[in-house]
């Protein structure tokens, strides 16, 4: 019999050394993965790369009736992608998925965004996703993204990462001057409109340049067609191409592991790359051949948003790659299939929540919340005031979780968004839930999220992989 009193353990207070030891190791990749994919696009290149070698076939207008791949995926618009893997059991008797997200909080650049004043160059911004706009300056930035010129190309952007490399910023003012700042509510001490990036200082010495120029207005802008002329040296853009451009402000620099013994992961992102990366080592861990029930794992973009626009968990693109699936499987295209596929499908929305900040005890319920180190954090809802807004997840279900994580000795606890009344959030669940799947929240805990340096703990990441892998193997 389990004992009678439920308590919470901790990786690293009951695991032995050589489960430590893979728990590290497991980091490294982790930590060399969030390092150098900071954005939904650069997820999805890697991803594509890491399946395609694994033999995963992606799902065009092919007819594959005759030859039916095992293992396909498909991308959506190279901002999200979906992999799925067949099992002994027909699709539309249901499969299991699990879900993250690919995007993070970040900052956009406007579509125009680049001028000058006083001799200094900056992008005009727009934060994108619920952050803290105060985090944001003073520190180094990078950029990363794509910009399409008028004839279609497409030309990759990702400056400020290598070491010997420039980094952006944003200002922040003097403690000196700040009197009146410090007054000011922290929502509105920095001002959406005053995380303007400096780009460059150096006025063009392009006499032509200059001269063209000057017929509009003798010795204006020319820092700011100093950055034009690099920016067309470097990577063959002009001005208007900045409108038809996804660029993102992101921290520079590499994850670190944090404190002296190394236990846990600070970096930027790990909302919801943790979940990505880890949902991902779970599927390539799968033996195939002992597959039940068909796979499928959802790499979403625009969750911290709302989960709108083409490529989030509201687009069509999710039901529609399971219809492809039915396809290959039923050789027709079958709307009731496909129905009865998505109510039978049990998933997990792998996403992280909060850990127990033991520095901001009043908007916790310590009872309530998860610990970092004690593993997976399952979240039965989310939501706000009376679980208003949630995907709430049944008794039932949860029943059918704990007794897989159970089997396979997964570290899980319970995990829920603080205090009741005083804030909240929600998953893509919620979305999911429509399609009448059963789905519950299930992703690590993390400190200071949101945060341009989130904190995991190595521990949770391990048990994020070894959950995922208990649940699509099950
Ligand atoms: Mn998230
Ligand atoms: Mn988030």
């Amino acid at each position: 019999m389990n004992s009678l009193k439920h308590e919470r353990k901790f990786g690293f207070e009951s695991w032995d050394k050589e489960k430590i030891n893979k728990v590290f190791s497991f980091a490294q990749d982790y930590k060399y993965f969030i390092s150098e994919n900071k954005t939904e696009r650069e997820v999805v290149k890697t991803l594509r790369r890491i399946v395609e070698k694994q033999g995963f076939v992606e799902i065009d207008a092919k007819d594959y009736t005759q030859n039916k791949p095992k293992k396909v995926f498909k991308v959506n618009r190279d901002k999200s992608i979906v992999l799925g893997i067949f099992g002994k059991k027909p699709v539309k008797e249901g499969i299991k998925m699990v879900l993250s997200h690919i995007d993070s909080p970040r900052i956009d650049l406007k579509p125009h965004p680049l001028y000058e004043n006083e001799k200094i160059a900056w992008f005009k911004t727009q934060y994108y996703g619920g952050i803290k706009k105060y985090q944001w300056p003073a520190m180094p930035l990078a950029i990363h993204g794509v910009v399409v010129l008028e004839n279609g190309q497409k030309v990759e952007i990702k400056f400020g990462e290598k070491e010997d490399e420039p980094v952006l910023t944003i200002t922040d003012l003097l403690p000196h001057l700040s009197a009146k700042q410090m007054e000011k509510k922290l929502e509105e001490a920095v001002e959406a409109e005053e995380m303007n990036v400096v780009v460059g200082s150096v006025p063009t010495s392009n006499s032509k340049l200059k001269t063209l120029n000057s017929k509009s207005e003798e010795g204006k802008d020319l820092v700011k067609l100093g950055v034009l002329e690099l920016l067309n040296k470097k990577y063959g853009i002009i001005e208007e191409d900045l409108v038809s451009a996804d660029l993102e402000i992101v921290p520079a620099g590499k994850a670190r592991d944090l404190g002296f013994d190394s236990s846990m992961i600070g970096g930027y992102g790990q909302d919801d790359r943790v979940c990505a990366f880890t949902s991902l080592q779970a599927l390539l861990s799968l033996d195939e051949e002992k597959l039940g029930q068909g796979v499928v794992l959802v790499f979403a973009d625009k969750e911290e948003t709302g989960s709108e626009s083409n490529t989030g968990s509201l687009s069509s693109f999710i039901p529609d790659f399971i219809s492809e699936m039915l396809f290959l499987e039923e050789g027709k295209h079958d709307e009731n299939l496909l129905r009865d596929c998505l109510s039978a499908t049990k998933a997990i929305s792998a996403d992280v929540t909060v850990a127990y900040d033991p520095d901001y005890t009043s908007v916790f319920d310590p009872q309530n919340t998860a610990r970092l180190g004690a593993g997976i954090a399952v979240e039965k809802y989310c939501g706000r005031r009376g679980k208003s807004g949630t995907s709430e997840a049944s008794a039932e279900y949860l029943g059918e979780i704990r007794r897989i994580f159970n089997k396979k000795a997964v570290l899980w606890q319970t995990g829920g968004l603080g205090k009741v009344d005083l804030g909240g959030g929600g998953t893509i669940a919620v979305f999911l839930a429509r399609h009448n799947m059963d789905v519950v929240d299930a992703g690590p805990p993390i400190l200071s999220m949101h945060s341009p340096f989130e904190i995991s703990s190595k521990i949770d990441v391990y048990s994020c992989f070894e959950a995922y892998q208990a649940f699509l193997s099950s």
